[in-house]
């Protein structure tokens, strides 16, 4: 952690809005909440999963088990 980002917030937006105050920071500059913003899908099966889910409908639902 460079010492310049010492006693810097972490800043990210919580859920009432404000910005997170918390000053115990990890590695990325984010507090052990919030680890900064999603990178996305990685993979090759991570991206095809990502479409599938923006598709009209969404995911299919699991079915339950027959009894
Ligand atoms: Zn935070």
């Amino acid at each position: 952690m460079p010492a310049d980002l010492w006693g810097l917030p972490c800043g990210a937006k919580t859920r009432s809005g404000t910005p997170c105050k918390i000053t115990a920071l990890y590695f990325g500059g984010r507090c052990k909440w919030h680890g900064g913003l999603s990178t996305g899908p990685k993979s090759e099966a991570g991206k095809e999963q990502s479409r599938i889910n923006g598709r009209k409908g969404g995911r299919p639902k699991r079915q339950k088990p027959e009894s």
